[in-house]
């Protein structure tokens, strides 16, 4: 039966975050304007138990934002989040606190993440500290199994993150995010900080850590090639809205949003063979601050009609699990 029918393990439902610029005291002692940076715009999606649904979009398009509002890293502004079946949206702190070990995140930078001034051991270790779950000795043992699941060595306990190389750091950033058994893991641009020779390896730890424990991802990329190799579903992301949204393999061979499309123009190893037609992307990322009214893409869109100028595209489905946000795109 398909798997429309089991309960999503996340369900999100028109969440927006509004980031509130100009609004500090000085700010307002000053009489600057106020300013909202609408990052994410009522965005809804749901992931099923066992999926990973791949989010793309340019730097500054509202991803990181997006999922760390989905964990409550940041305080959702309106919509709601609900996770193994409960409304996670207004959970009191201390009961947040708890989900998050179910909730984790693999960060793009494993350097800047990492405290420099602590070993592996204590880095990997603290989350089973913090959250009461394990005694000393047995930290030491989960800890160990765990460096080893990463592919590093358990004898390296003791060093520290400066003493490994990228790919190494990515892994004991995978270690921390995995010590807890969470069930849920974002990846915001795992590779992205990496060589590309090392990329391969960690997005294969990855795939393999994810079968092994039976997790469930949100994989940030702004490579659509990394996302079309990871992904089960893909959502796609213009200044705070998902703009296309569809199964992986659909979405890269018959793209039904320009901007999919030019996405996907620009790599030619995806694009080689496909009778697509090329869209290229002019222009940079509009702010999102005062966002283009109408569709907020008709300014680089080179398909735009008068309509796109001043009427919103809603994000309707067009069938086959298919869904598109373009006044020209048709249901098949
Ligand atoms: P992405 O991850 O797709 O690169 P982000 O979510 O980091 O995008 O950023 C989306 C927009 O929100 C950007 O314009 C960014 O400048 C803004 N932004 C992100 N975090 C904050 C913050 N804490 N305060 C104000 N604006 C922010
Ligand atoms: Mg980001």
């Amino acid at each position: 039966m398909s798997d429309m029918q089991h309960r999503p393990l996340l369900e999100v439902r028109d969440l927006e975050k509004v980031y509130h610029l100009n609004s500090g005291l000085l700010q307002r002692i000053a009489r600057q304007p106020a300013l909202n940076l609408r990052a994410v715009n009522k965005v809804s999606f749901s992931i099923q138990p066992g999926e990973t649904l791949g989010l793309i979009g340019e730097s500054g398009c509202g991803k990181s934002t997006l999922a760390r509002t989905v964990l409550r890293l940041h305080e959702p502004t309106s919509g709601s989040i609900t996770f193994e079946g409960s409304d996670i949206t207004k959970l009191p702190h201390r009961e947040m606190t708890a989900l998050r070990r179910s909730m984790q995140i693999i960060f793009q930078d494993p350097y800047a993440s990492l405290n420099p001034r602590k070993s592996v051991e204590e880095i990997v270790g603290l989350p089973l500290s913090l959250h009461g779950i394990a005694k000393r000795g047995e930290i030491r043992d989960r800890v160990v199994a765990m460096l080893e699941s990463v592919g590093l060595k358990s004898a390296h306990m003791g060093r520290f993150p400066h003493q490994f190389s990228g790919g190494q750091r990515q892994r004991i950033g995978i270690a921390r995010a995995l010590i807890l058994n969470p069930s849920f893991v974002v990846c915001d641009e795992p590779v992205s900080a990496l060589d590309v020779s090392i990329q391969a390896q960690i997005i294969t730890l990855l795939e393999s850590l994810k079968r092994e424990l039976g997790l469930t991802y949100l994989f940030i990329s702004h490579d659509i090639g990394v996302i079309g190799h990871v992904s089960d579903r893909i959502a796609v992301m213009y200044l705070g809205d998902i703009v296309e949204m569809g199964p992986s393999r659909e979405v890269l061979k018959a793209p039904k949003h320009p901007y999919t499309k030019a996405l996907l123009s620009a790599v030619p190893q995806i694009d080689a063979g496909a009778r697509r037609e090329r869209v290229k992307l002019t222009g940079d990322l509009p702010s999102p601050i005062a966002p283009p009214p109408g569709c907020k893409f008709h300014t680089r869109c080179p398909f735009a009609i008068e309509r796109c100028r001043h009427e919103v595209p809603a994000l309707r489905d067009l069938g086959g699990d298919m869904k598109a946000a373009c006044h020209l795109v048709s249901a098949s």
